[in-house]
């Protein structure tokens, strides 16, 4: 079996889909792998470091071309995907759901794609292939880093001969994976933390790193699958009312609310943005061309406002953790590679409860339901 792997395109993704680690594992196992020129440079993984490992480096079209399976981060340019050829797999986190006329061109092609964040999360098996999981919390650490060096303050207390500095106050809005990252993060680097989500569950794993969890008004905002369900508009109204009082005692709000299938909610209003304390640091890592947690925020840019409030729109954070980001998806690739790969054969089982979510399409046809449905 020969494995490609793509240099991604965007300025703003510094990872690559595998590292050297996982290219030894590859070829210990009889695969060849073909890396594209400087495809880890920016994660520090180096041509060197592939060939090390018995990967081969070549250029983009060789890649493409001459290989079984292609991996890569982003859905790359239509030129490359304008190269791929029948019966080829492609492996990346195509937020496949947004592009579903993409992806029907490419089964029409006859390329099989397997898109990230279509796996089925809660199915245990699948926990080590899972990327959103490792990514975000890779976001969600540098989260916390980032609003630690915006801060012109101490994050911890510090009781000096010079006297004595408070400690900064976080409080991270939605804690499921990064959120609960950011907290533990915040927390190591002595802030006083403070934990907010609609889904009750997360109480626990909030107080358990130390930090105050801080009750919601919504009777019970958790949905499917250890989602939370999108609020009402009356609910919606008061959450953003409770928020507002939260938001203005706290020097950093670190957000992270996402609602599957839907624009990410508001939860800090122009009106909460306004009352924050100035000097107030806003990270949003929610932010996106369809908006954000936080009014006004935009991904990949940084607003201060009139009063000297300040709207980090994170837009994609685990690239700029680019080494262990990409050590940890490499990881979650190889897991897939081992699910598809018999001895020298590509297999699809697509009764299998995995891959019949986790493959966006294979034989000319879109496989996952969800995917299937955005098509009618
Ligand atoms: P996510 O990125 O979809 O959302 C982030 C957080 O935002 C969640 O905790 C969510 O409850 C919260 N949120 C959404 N709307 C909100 C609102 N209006 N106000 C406040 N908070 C809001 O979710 P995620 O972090 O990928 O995962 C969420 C949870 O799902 C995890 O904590 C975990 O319990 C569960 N999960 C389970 C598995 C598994 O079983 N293998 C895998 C992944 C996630």
């Amino acid at each position: 079996i020969k494995i490609g792997v793509l240099k991604e395109q965007s300025p703003h993704e510094h990872r690559v889909s595998i590292d050297p680690e996982v290219v030894k594992r590859l070829t210990k196992s009889g695969k060849k792998v073909f890396i594209e020129n400087s495809a880890g440079s920016d994660a520090n993984f180096f041509d060197v470091d592939y060939t090390a490992v018995g990967a081969e480096i070549v250029d983009r079209k060789t890649a493409l071309t001459t290989t079984d399976i292609v991996v890569m981060i982003d859905m790359p340019d239509d030129e490359t995907l304008a190269a791929l050829k029948d019966g080829q797999v492609v492996i990346g986190l195509f937020n496949s759901l947004t592009i579903p006329a993409k992806i029907e061109m490419l089964a029409k092609k006859n390329v099989s794609v397997i898109s990230m964040e279509l796996l089925p999360r809660t199915i245990s098996r699948a926990q080590t292939m899972d990327v959103l999981s490792s990514q975000s919390s890779v976001a969600g650490y540098k989260a916390a880093l980032i609003a630690s060096d915006l801060y012109p303050k101490y994050f911890p207390m510090m009781i000096t001969a010079a006297g004595t500095v408070k400690p900064a106050k976080v409080l991270v809005l939605g804690t499921g994976v990064a959120g609960l990252q950011a907290i533990g993060t915040a927390k190591r680097l002595g802030a006083i933390v403070s934990g907010y989500d609609v889904r009750p569950a997360s109480r626990g794993e909030v107080e358990s790193l130390g930090a105050t969890f801080l009750t919601s008004s919504v009777a019970n905002g958790a949905g499917n699958g250890g989602y939370a369900r999108q609020l009402t508009a009356e609910e919606q109204a008061a959450q953003q009312k409770e928020l507002a009082d939260f938001i203005a005692q706290n020097d950093i709000v670190i957000t992270t609310a996402q609602v599957p299938g839907h624009k990410p909610p508001l939860l800090v209003t122009d009106d909460s943005v306004t009352n924050a304390k100035p000097g107030t640091i806003f990270v949003d890592l929610a932010a996106s061309e369809l908006g954000g947690n936080v009014a006004g925020s935009q991904p990949f840019k940084t607003i201060t406002t009139e009063q000297h409030v300040t709207i980090v729109g994170a837009g994609n954070l685990a690239s700029q953790v680019s080494n262990s980001a990409s050590q940890l998806f490499a990881k979650n690739i190889l897991a897939v590679l081992n699910y598809i790969i018999d001895e020298d054969t590509v297999q699809f089982d697509l009764t299998d409860d995995v891959l019949k979510d986790l493959v966006a399409t294979h034989k000319g046809d879109i496989v996952n339901p969800r995917l299937r449905k955005a098509l009618d």
